[in-house]
């Protein structure tokens, strides 16, 4: 007899714990609440471009193995742009650089390639290599201090701060620098940039992003299992410190040997009275439309700007809506919790003068969509990294997975991902 799992939510640990629950031979449901898999990565069609947007423009690293490997497996893999080698071209208020791996490939390039940037002084190279280093040996693995307060210990300048450290923190953690969290902060970057290789390249995707997981559903049914979308568990049912029974929506009671949760924190707490409650960081993404081409780049970091990061689409084959709408990008602001309570309106003028101070040529905005994702991750803060430390399961056959379960990671598709692996590792 196979032993039953049920997995609740099917979001990236979800589709993760269900991929390798099939691998590991177990008679498998999936239940999720919407109408698709992908949870906090999705995509649609924009009506008046027919252009496909995301909830928020995802960027992914080589490191991301166990999903990749899950995207080489449903063959969604090639829709993937993977960098040649790391680059990243910065906009300053005045100049831009580049922060690329120089005459070596791998992480000697990139040394070489911070070592001949003129933005810094020697001291500050060699502070910022050294720092580097201190991430490579794992020396901060078990710190319990604030980012901003190390780097400073670690005589990183206020240069470095602001042009290296502080936009990695965002773009990785999505949490200010001030109150970021050293040992996830250091543990991410040891395993990608810092690590080299394939680990450390810039991977975008070339589809929306429920086109880049949807296959995962007919891979289920294809492989018999029972597949319950538009379905909301409610409660469990419990009888000597085991669950016996989940109850759905519409009148729907499963048994199992085990559950797997996938589902978010707050959610997760209604059905076992966890007191569990992360503070949270918003991302607002906005997807511009001009009428003429004045961005040439496939994406650019910027700096000192609520603007964050622009993403080219069209260079990544988002060509739908191209005769019409020729200039088509995608903004991103991170840790936006200055600007979340703001009307959309607000938001697009904001971001519209920065893209004038950015790129001062005349050019008329077409179409637009701003997506304000209030709870985008949890916040990688010290705070949160003590609460965390307390996910226990209450019952002998629940297991938790989700983004916030990992300890060392901050809230990613590979930490959701990795999670649900780790659920089906310890009961396979
Ligand atoms: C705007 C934005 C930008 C981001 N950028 C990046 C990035 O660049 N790189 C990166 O790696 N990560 C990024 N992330 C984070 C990444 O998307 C998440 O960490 C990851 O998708 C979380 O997956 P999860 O499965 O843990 O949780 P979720 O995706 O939240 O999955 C939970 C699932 O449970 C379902 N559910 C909820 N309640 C119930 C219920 N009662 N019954 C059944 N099902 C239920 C939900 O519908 C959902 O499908 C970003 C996130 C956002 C929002």
């Amino acid at each position: 007899m196979k032993q039953k799992i049920i997995i609740l939510g099917g979001g990236v640990a979800g589709i993760s714990a269900a991929f390798y629950a099939l691998k590991s031979g177990f008679d498998l449901t999936l239940v999720e609440a919407n109408s698709s898999l992908g949870g906090r990565i999705n995509s649609r069609i924009d009506s008046k471009t027919n252009d496909s947007i995301d909830n928020g423009q995802h960027l992914l690293v080589g490191a991301y193995s166990v999903f990749l490997d899950i995207l080489k497996n449903i063959k969604t893999y090639d829709k993937l742009k993977i960098q040649n080698s790391f680059f990243v071209k910065y906009l300053d208020s005045n100049s831009t650089f580049n922060l690329e791996e120089k005459y070596f490939k791998g992480q000697v390039g990139l040394l070489f390639g911070l070592l001949l940037l003129n933005k810094f002084t020697f001291n500050e190279k060699i502070s910022a290599i050294n720092f580097i280093l201190k991430i490579k040996l794992n020396l901060f693995a078990k710190n319990k201090e604030k980012l901003i307060d190390v780097l400073k210990k670690n005589n990183q300048s206020n240069e470095l701060i602001r042009i290296l450290w502080e936009p990695m923190c965002l773009a990785t953690l999505n949490t200010p620098i001030n109150i970021a969290d050293t040992s996830i902060f250091a543990n991410v970057l040891r395993q990608s940039f810092f690590a080299g290789g394939f680990a450390s390249k810039l991977i975008l995707s070339k589809i929306g992003l429920s086109e880049l997981i949807s296959p995962f559903e007919k891979y289920l049914i294809e492989n018999g299992v029972r597949l319950l979308k538009n379905h909301s568990v409610k409660e469990f049912e419990i009888n000597d410190k085991k669950i016996t029974k989940v109850k759905l929506t519409k009148n729907i009671e499963l048994e199992a040997d085990y559950f797997i949760s996938c589902l978010p924190y707050n959610r997760l707490n209604k059905l076992i009275e966890n007191d569990i409650e992360l503070d949270s960081s918003p991302i607002i993404s906005a997807y511009l439309w001009f009428d003429e081409v004045f961005f040439e780049d496939e994406f650019v970091a910027v700096l000192d700007k609520n603007i964050q990061w622009i993403f080219n689409k069209r260079k990544f084959g988002f060509n739908e809506g191209e005769k019409e709408f020729p200039q088509f990008l995608s903004i991103v602001i991170s840790d936006a919790s200055k600007l979340i309570e703001l009307g959309n309106e607000e938001i697009l003028n904001i971001i519209l003068k920065e893209i004038d101070e950015l790129f001062p040529v005349k050019k008329n905005l077409l179409h637009h969509k701003i997506i304000k994702e209030k709870n985008a991750t949890f916040l990688a803060d010290l705070n949160n990294q003590k609460k965390r430390e307390n996910i226990i399961s209450p019952f002998d056959n629940l297991l938790i997975a989700g983004d916030w379960t990992d300890l060392t990671l901050p809230s990613t598709i590979e930490s959701a991902a990795r999670s649900g692996k780790l659920a089906i590792d310890k009961i396979s």
